[in-house]
């Protein structure tokens, strides 16, 4: 068999019009000789009505303190609906195909409502569909849990089931179809001559997704590297070829691929900075406490320094006020800065280079862009600014790297 999975996001199931664009994808491929499993996102975004968003506010309106367990049984509903209406329009232009939920189509994840990992897939029912000539349609970012209750994998979610099946399902490769033509050099909506990318590693891909390039989720990119399964990057409303995302040849799929110095730009917003000053940092066991303390309570932390007598991370925005409790319960003198974000830049090239921090701070001071905090890693250098600098930040780092067109 040869398994072709292919994932369709929002904007790519909104209107009539852009299934049809769909259902030739589909159809293209089974032209091709493939065994096709399509994963699909809810229909469009927010006011569109059957969004997943809108369809939250039914009851985010009457309780917005409904439990997680309840949150994740409405909330998958946008990819049920989906799914079924992409099975008429493939059966209605001629192409046999069925529909399954998470669960149905064997996808056990865990018991952590809302942001649940998948913890096995059992594919045979889909197996037993593409042998029978049909398409899969499976509705994206959800499974169920060992109880039989529907769990939700978190924003983003369906580029995971996509990955996750293909590694179930050894597929010959995974295609993600959104509303750009690939992977660019930043989000398109922020850097207007940010440049398309024939490849990209998957390494830096992980690392551009972990720093906010929401066009693939972080985790379907890590899933699909350690499976060796390729990965594309499409554009549903043309025929363009691409980003293919790979470093390993697999099903005779293989592209070098050679690291740039800097490869991306990426931005996120909606993170706060969080700064404590103590004179008994020095004492460990404190700063022990305090992340075992926000660990404890599911409170992911991220560009962590410590100092002596100072220290400061970022939290989201939704976790600031529990974050704080935490904090001042602890006695802790914290200040807080909201309404702050996180700028980098990508590539597996800067390892060892000399001056990449120099240009990187050259940038932002051209720019007027105040700098809260930064941090890096071997590929990657990270910038906490204000959210109004953020945007002059991310296109004055593109130009410093001329990563431009
Ligand atoms: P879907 O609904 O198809 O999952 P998303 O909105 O999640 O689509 O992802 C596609 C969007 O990702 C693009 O419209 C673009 O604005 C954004 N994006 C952010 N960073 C990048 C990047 N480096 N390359 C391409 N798109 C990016
Ligand atoms: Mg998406």
């Amino acid at each position: 068999m040869s398994i072709l999975v292919q994932k369709f996001g929002g904007t790519s199931v909104a209107t009539e019009d852009s299934r049809g664009k769909v259902v030739k994808k589909i159809l293209d491929a089974r032209k091709q000789g493939k065994d096709v499993v399509v994963v699909v996102s809810a229909m469009g975004r927010k006011p569109a009505p059957y969004a997943t968003d809108s369809i939250l506010e039914l009851v985010d309106n009457v309780n917005p303190h409904l439990n997680a367990r309840e949150r994740d049984a409405i909330v998958s509903c946008g990819e049920n609906l989906s799914a079924v209406v992409l099975v008429a329009a493939l059966t209605a232009a001629g192409c046999d195909a069925v529909s399954f939920t998470g669960g149905q189509a064997g996808i056990v994840t865990d018991e952590v409502f809302g942001d649940a990992r998948i913890k096995r897939i059992d594919p045979t029912r889909i197996l037993n569909a593409l042998k029978v000539g049909k398409v899969a349609v499976v509705t994206g970012f959800q499974g169920i849990t060992e109880t039989g209750d529907v769990a939700t994998l978190g924003r983003g979610g369906s580029d995971t089931t996509a990955s996750a099946l293909g590694a179930a399902l050894s597929a010959e490769l995974v295609e993600i179809y959104t509303d750009v033509e690939g992977i660019m050099t930043a989000d398109p909506r922020v850097v207007p001559d940010a440049k398309y990318q024939e490849t990209v590693s998957y390494r830096d891909l992980v690392e551009m997704a972990n720093l906010g390039a929401k066009v693939i989720h972080p985790r379907a990119v890590e899933i699909a590297m350690h499976a060796r399964i390729p990965l594309a990057i499409k554009n549903t409303f043309s025929d363009a070829p691409g980003t293919l995302v790979t470093d390993v040849g697999n099903s005779g799929v293989s592209v070098s691929v050679t690291d740039k110095l800097v490869a991306a730009v990426a931005h996120m917003s909606g993170v706060a900075q969080i700064i404590c000053v103590e004179d008994s940092f020095r004492t460990t066991h404190i700063v022990l406490n305090v992340f075992a303390s926000l660990a404890k309570e599911n409170i992911s932390i991220d560009m962590v320094n410590v100092f002596p007598e100072r220290m400061a991370f970022i939290v989201n925005e939704k976790d600031v006020e529990r974050t704080v409790k935490i904090l001042e319960d602890m006695g802790l003198n914290t200040t807080v800065t909201t309404g702050c974000a996180k700028v980098s830049v990508i590539g597996g090239g800067m390892r060892g280079t000399p001056g990449v921090m120099s240009r990187f701070v050259k940038a932002l001071n051209s720019a007027d862009v105040t700098i809260l905090q930064t941090s890096d890693s071997h590929n990657s250098i990270s910038c906490l600014v204000p959210v109004q600098d953020m945007e002059r930040a991310a296109r004055s780092l593109h130009s410093e790297f001329q990563l431009a067109r």
